[in-house]
């Protein structure tokens, strides 16, 4: 095992088990989107047959069954049937930009990836297909006036940024499964001055490559509506959309074998959330994602994996990785 050492995140983990030139890697992260402290709020529990935690879906549950695979093959003594190497990042949930090259260089030298993300919905569907993932920042500039003495001097970056709000979520084409959702706003400083700064976080989702060259260019291009205000737009496309592809097509149908004496069925889904397999995907190699825990309400408050449908996951990895 080693740690790659990061200084603006927590560190990353590589390990490796089992021998041979042929190797198949396992995704997993163990950041989560809640902030330090939520597990104090609300601890691990276990309720008719329900587990809950801050990330326990996503994807604690996942690290746990790929662990618990591994243990399982060692336990039967069962060596994987390629060297089998496992990556934990811990910058999932805000990009992977520190371990993005990580996953890409150790998805080209692999026959497979399997990512440990959740499965979608209560079967647990395995993810063929995932939205291309772009993460903007705008910040608008305009000029502090007092609001109630010389109003026509001030220029509002509030009133600016409702402009650049609304030609963003217009840019929404759900017809192609485009989504501009400004989820952040910020600006002024109090009631009484005419805002001189506004900024807003921009996600945007994407089915298709050329789609996102397209609708990032609108964004990039945002200029300001106002007289002597101004919009600056920085971001990009950060994860590419994994289309579905015919290997990944192949690689599903060939561990439904495993699936099915487990009485496991195992339907597939397209899902506009984002994971690292779509790093490892965009190398071209065939990728399983949402391999991980059967629950629901990722990222939200009621977020829970069904404790049940864990050891039915750990043995669907492990038949995988044995190849039997
Ligand atoms: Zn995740």
């Amino acid at each position: 095992m080693r740690l790659v050492p990061q200084e603006e995140v927590g560190d990353h983990l590589v390990a490796d088990v089992g021998e041979g030139d042929q190797q198949v890697l396992l995704l997993c992260h163990m950041d989560t989107v809640w902030p330090t402290g939520t597990i104090q709020q609300r601890p691990f529990r276990v309720e008719a047959g329900l587990g809950y935690g801050p990330g326990i879906l996503d994807m604690k549950a996942g690290i746990a069954i790929a662990l618990h695979a591994l243990e399982t093959l060692k336990a039967h003594n069962l060596a994987p049937q390629q060297r089998v190497r496992i990556i934990v990042n811990s910058d999932e949930e805000v990009g992977s930009t520190t371990s993005r090259q990580l996953i890409e260089e150790e998805a080209r030298k692999s026959a497979q990836v399997y990512c440990l993300e959740p499965g979608a919905g209560k079967e647990g569907a395995l993810k063929t297909g995932r939205k291309g993932v772009g993460m903007f920042q705008v910040r608008v500039t305009g000029r502090a006036a007092h609001a109630g003495n010389e109003p026509e001097k001030g220029i509002s970056a509030v009133e600016e940024m409702a402009h650049q709000i609304l030609r963003l979520h217009s840019l929404t084409d759900l017809g192609r499964g485009t989504t501009v959702n400004v989820g952040v706003v910020q600006g002024g400083t109090v009631r009484n001055q005419v805002a001189a700064f506004a900024e807003a976080m921009v996600d945007l989702r994407v089915t298709k490559m050329q789609e996102a060259e397209r609708v990032e260019k609108e964004i990039l291009s945002s200029t300001p509506v106002l007289a002597g205000a101004s919009v600056e737009v920085t971001g990009g496309l950060n994860r590419p959309p994994m289309e579905r592809s015919e290997s990944t097509a192949l690689l599903l149908n060939s561990v439904r074998r495993f699936a099915d004496p487990l009485g496991i069925n195992l339907s597939e889904a397209q899902v506009g959330g984002g994971s690292d397999a779509q790093f490892a995907a965009a190398v071209g190699v065939p990728v399983l994602d949402g391999l991980g825990g059967v629950g629901e309400g990722p990222h939200a408050d009621h977020e829970y994996v069904v404790v049940a449908e864990l050891p039915r996951r750990v043995a669907l990895l492990a038949s995988i990785l044995a190849g039997k």
